[in-house]
């Protein structure tokens, strides 16, 4: 990882992008200097029933931590998404739909968009959703989740989305956490070709909970037969057909909830983050404006799910705010074919292309073949989020998928965040791979020691956020004090992030992985994606996860967890080949005690890898792996355990 390898912006990026480098030196400057100036302008560009005269009221302290802005403001998310766009550009697509079969896809007009949300949100009034209620949605990738979300800002409703993905227990659980009556679901999902019984799964969820559900909101995706319960139950389409698309636009405070989300688990038990509606809207849409560089007749594809807060932010309400065409896609990379993505931006023409890392580590695995079959030629720039991005992946997605031509954008945020905080603005900002480079406007990120004394300059440390920003998270659903306590206790006075980072010496932020995985080898201080991205760097290497271990003479191990490119065979030759590897690429601090050769890592269902429970495979503690609930296929983890490298 080289510090110098510099990608500087194209000259054409420069003249047209919204922010140059000389831009950004002073949007940043003023958002720092004076946020309540910065933002007041900003906060404009939302539309308001009743426009706020208060901007920032926020405390970091702990025992009183509060974060408000725009407080006194009157606005509607699903307004500004749908109605306010309807004059300028109503027959505009909203909306791009690609199924999961690649015969199926739709366009969905603002003016379509409009009607669908209103409908959606008389039939959810129907059953007595009221402001404040809270509402769980899982459901496939298809427009109605993009409905439902926008039915319920509507309406003042609060959404919890759960990724259909998961399982009843999970779903069970995030329903009572946040006391949802209702439930919004599908008969079936459908995802690579496979069908996922989402009623099915529903059901068994409410036989989880205590008190039951009052209503469950079908919608007919696949059309296979499911159980209705009478009175309970009702089909989507059917209820649609009892209600008008005409529906008032409920005022809500721009401090009222706008949705629940659930984090995604890497680190422990999910937290259920409550965000609000202004800031977040503002925060959301300018992000989306600003880091994609988005301009007027854009197709722009963010391939997450809206289960994920990507979905939420750069799928439905950044994108539609700005009055956007967004791309959702139901399916996978590697269905049909690994061809998929590359296949869909040439159906569609996209420009702006935004993925996970996880997804190009197992593209990259299939080889260059099916995306140099493809003309991609549309593509303007790509995008990357959700785990740090090693240089070796991030060099194949820019030369491979981008023909060298297109910058790429590695945003890093959270759940937490709402929005995106640290990333290079594609017309101003040269890249490094492996960097999330600078900060957004308004964003303070400091690096902090153990007992959280700023360091400054070419450093590593923890990363804080010394100042609230109008997308943060207010609150742990139901649980302030979980709140405080998780982001504001560790470093009393500032947002903590939970990850590890380093500032090199032309102030670009490198994202080093999570705190808890940063490992202590005879005193050196090592952040597990460096290693990681060594391993990777190997042409035999497909994925390797590395965490500490107990270890007599150094304090801390190196445990690697290597998965080999397909048809490789794991010898303990090429064990002793990645030892010497790594010792070559980072020096002999880093070379792993003991490397295990795994065909698959433990994910989230958002593909993270789940170092957590690596860790405790490596330090011998199999019975006391933790919450596992989040696990995308919890049969890796009996491999990884009976296949455990002893120590030495
Ligand atoms: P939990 O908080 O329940 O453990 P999680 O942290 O995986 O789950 P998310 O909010 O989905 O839940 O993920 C945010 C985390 O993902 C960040 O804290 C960071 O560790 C990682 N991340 C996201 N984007 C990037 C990026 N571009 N570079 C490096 N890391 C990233
Ligand atoms: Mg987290």
């Amino acid at each position: 990882m080289s510090d110098n390898e510099l990608f500087p912006v194209p000259a054409e990026w420069a003249s047209r992008a919204l922010v140059d480098a000389g831009k950004y030196a002073a949007m940043y400057a003023a958002s720092v200097n004076d946020p309540e100036a910065f933002w007041a302008e900003h906060g404009k560009r939302i539309d308001w029933f009743t426009p706020f005269t208060k901007v920032k009221n926020c405390s970091f302290e702990p025992g009183s931590v509060s974060i408000k802005w725009f407080e006194d403001g009157i606005t509607n998310v699903a307004y500004n998404c749908v109605d306010r766009h309807l004059e300028k550009r109503g027959d505009q697509v909203a909306i791009i739909w690609e199924g999961d079969d690649p015969s199926e896809s739709r366009k969905i007009t603002y003016r379509e968009l409009a009607s669908e949300v209103n409908k959606f949100a008389n039939v959810l009034r129907n059953r007595d959703v009221q402001k404040g209620d809270r509402v769980t949605i899982y459901l496939p990738m298809i427009p109605e989740a993009a409905y439902a979300m926008l039915a319920c800002a509507r309406l003042g409703a609060v959404h919890s989305i759960v990724f259909a993905g998961f399982s009843p227990d999970s779903l069970a659980g995030r329903i009572s956490d946040c006391g949802s009556k209702i439930v919004i679901t599908a008969d079936e999902g459908l995802r690579g070709g496979r069908k996922v019984p989402l009623k099915a799964n529903v059901d068994a969820a409410i036989a989880r909970l205590d008190g039951g559900l009052d209503h469950v909101v079908v919608v007919r995706r696949t059309g296979a037969p499911v159980d209705m319960e009478p009175g309970r139950d009702v089909w989507y389409h059917e209820a649609a057909e009892m209600v008008t698309d005409e529906c008032p636009v409920e005022h809500v405070n721009a401090e009222d909830p706008l949705f629940i989300l659930y984090t995604s688990g890497s680190t422990g038990k999910p937290k259920g983050v409550l965000h609000t509606t202004a800031g977040y809207l503002v925060y959301a849409s300018m992000t989306h404006q600003y880091v994609f560089d988005y301009h007027e007749g854009d197709i722009y594809w963010c391939t997450a799910d809206v289960g994920w807060v990507t979905g939420h932010s750069y799928i439905v309400y950044g994108p539609l705010a700005n009055g956007a065409t967004t791309l959702m896609f139901e399916g996978v990379p590697n269905y049909p074919s690994n061809s998929r993505f590359w296949e869909v931006i040439d159906k569609h023409k996209v420009n702006i292309f935004y993925t996970a890392p996880t997804a190009i580590r197992a593209l990259m695995q299939a080889g260059e073949e099916p995306v140099k079959k493809t003309s991609r030629a549309s593509l303007r720039l790509l995008g990357s989020v959700g785990e740090p991005i090693n240089p070796e992946a991030w060099t194949w997605y820019h030369r491979v998928v981008g023909e060298s031509r297109c910058p790429i954008v590695d945003t890093w945020w959270q759940t937490e965040t709402g929005g995106i905080l640290i990333t290079p603005l594609p017309g101003a900002i040269d890249l490094k791979p492996g960097s999330a480079t600078k900060p957004f406007f308004g964003i303070v990120p400091q690096l902090v020691d153990a007992e959280g004394k700023v360091i400054e300059g070419a450093a590593e440390g923890n990363l804080v956020i010394a100042e609230s920003w109008p997308g943060q998270m207010r609150t742990v659903y139901g649980d302030h004090e979980r709140f405080e306590q998780t982001y504001f206790s560790t470093y009393p006075g500032k947002y903590f992030t939970g990850d590890g980072c380093r500032r090199d010496a032309d102030g670009y932020y490198w994202i080093t992985g999570r705190v808890d995985d940063v490992i202590n080898v005879s005193g050196h201080r090592m952040g597990t994606a460096e290693v990681e991205s060594a391993l990777v760097a190997h042409e035999k290497v497909s994925e390797a996860a590395v965490v500490g271990f107990p270890h007599d003479i150094k304090g801390q191990g190196i445990y690697a967890y290597v998965t080999l490119m397909a048809g490789v065979t794991p010898t303990e030759e090429l064990r002793k080949e990645l030892v010497a590897w790594v010792r070559r690429e980072i020096g002999p601090i880093a070379s792993p005690d003991l490397i295990q050769f795994a065909p698959g890592l433990p994910k989230t269902r958002s593909g993270k890898i789940m170092r957590r429970i690596l860790r405790k495979i490596a330090e011998d503690q199999f019975e006391n792996l933790g919450d596992t609930s989040t696990l995308a296929d919890p049969g890796v983890v009996e491999d990884l355990v009976s296949n455990r490298q002893n120590k030495r």
